[in-house]
């Protein structure tokens, strides 16, 4: 065993690896974000890597943790001879888009330059509202939102960040240059909320004819970034009180990771209400075909929101869920029949579901966990901005490998 080959087992033993589309996120040893690795392809994102284009840790690591999720059953049959064969877990053989290399590599090479360009179209479609009276003449909202979604997607403090701003404005992207503690301002703003929203919804449409599956989900950002969602929820409860959190609701499509709706809520929230708005704002926009989630958003509501959009719920059913109970409505006795008898099928579709968190993770992984943002509408703008981010760089994703050429509001265009 070679020292890589060592390291790598070190890792699969220490850290929980995980699938984005078909590529592998192994979270780094230093604690700095997450590794790409291609197990097909034998690539990875790091420096080592990169210098050698040969075999790193992080390789050794994923194929140790592939092994590990497929099991071998050896059979003897009644003649003496034997047959293996080996199963792989579910969680291996999700199918997602094929991941393009040299598109890959474009893609990131080129997305700080596009993602200017397209936040800058978005922001184009908002209209700024008139400005009343002789008073401080405000920013217009266009260059507002440019500021906030590029002030998050550079993850830098606000000082730093004037620097990538004056670039910008620079190129033409912004027609004012706003300070600072301008920006500061704008985060606090909560009438910027719903244009926020409408600009991830709108930087969503692009991918309408490409996604027809989707999945929901929810997330914590926490206002610590060494408090985590996950440690919270489900090992260490009581960090939930300690800080402020923002949970994230959204909806994403399975294909791109594109969210198509989100919605915020405090930190205790019930996900299950939220699933319907979800739902409801995406069909706006989307030919649904599939909705999966898990057990948590079962309910006859929810079922029925997404049956009512022409599409197949996947929310598999609790242990204790019974068919022949008065409370049931006849599409979740309906539903539950197909649960039960043809769960082979439930679950390759049910199993889509695992994208949503693959989104969560990218968006924690690029634009990082933790909001810097001190008050509650600063927090929730922040989130949501991340979420903007983390669409336009779909999009840009979306430009290489499926040749995409996204347009926003009819008349930018
Ligand atoms: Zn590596």
């Amino acid at each position: 065993m070679n020292l890589r080959e060592q390291k790598g087992l070190q890792i699969a033993n220490q850290v929980r690896i995980t699938k984005s589309g078909n590529l592998y996120l192994v979270p780094s040893q230093s604690g700095k974000g997450k590794y790409k690795v291609s197990a097909d392809e034998q690539h990875c994102t790091c420096a080592d890597y990169d210098f050698r284009r040969a075999k790193c840790k992080h390789i050794f690591a994923v194929e140790i943790a592939v092994r590990r999720e497929s099991k071998t059953i050896t059979e003897t049959k009644p003649d003496g001879t034997t047959k293996t064969t080996i199963t792989e877990t579910v969680k291996v053989t999700r199918k997602t888009y094929p991941q393009v290399w040299p598109a890959y590599n474009a893609a990131q090479t080129q997305e700080k330059r596009l993602f200017q360009y397209l936040l800058h179209q978005l922001c184009q479609g908002v209209g700024s509202p008139a400005q009343h009276g002789a008073g401080q003449r405000r920013l217009p909202l266009e260059d507002m939102l440019f500021s906030m979604a590029f002030k998050v997607y550079s993850t830098v403090s606000g000082r730093r960040f004037m620097t990538d701003l004056r670039d910008a404005h620079g190129k033409g992207y912004t027609s004012k240059l706003p300070s600072y503690n301008s920006i500061f301002r704008y985060f606090e703003s909560e009438m910027l909320t719903p244009h926020l929203q409408m600009l991830i919804e709108e930087s969503s449409l692009p991918l309408a004819t490409i996604e027809q599956d989707f999945a929901v989900d929810s997330s914590g950002f926490s206002t610590c970034r060494f408090f985590q969602w996950v440690d919270a929820k489900y090992t260490n409860p009581q960090l939930m009180d300690k800080r402020e959190w923002v949970k994230v609701h959204l909806m994403c499509g399975v294909k791109t990771n594109v969210v198509t709706s989100v919605e915020i809520s405090d930190r205790y929230a019930h996900d299950t209400k939220y699933f319907k708005p979800l739902v409801e704002a995406t069909r706006q926009n989307f030919a649904m075909n599939q909705v999966s989630a898990d057990k948590a958003y079962l309910s006859n509501t929810n079922l029925k929101t997404v049956a009512s959009a022409q599409a197949m719920p996947y929310i598999p059913f609790k242990a204790n869920s019974v068919a022949n109970d008065k409370r049931h409505s006849a599409l979740w006795k309906q539903m539950y029949h197909f649960y039960a008898y043809n769960q082979e099928r439930f679950m390759s579709n049910y199993h889509k579901r695992s994208n949503v968190e693959s989104t969560f993770m990218m968006i924690k992984a690029k634009f990082g966990d933790a909001l810097r943002s001190k008050t509650k509408t600063a927090q929730i703008n922040e989130a949501l901005c991340k979420v903007l981010c983390h669409n336009i760089c779909c999009l840009i994703q979306s430009m290489y490998e499926l040749n995409l050429k996204p347009k926003f509001w009819a008349q930018v265009a």
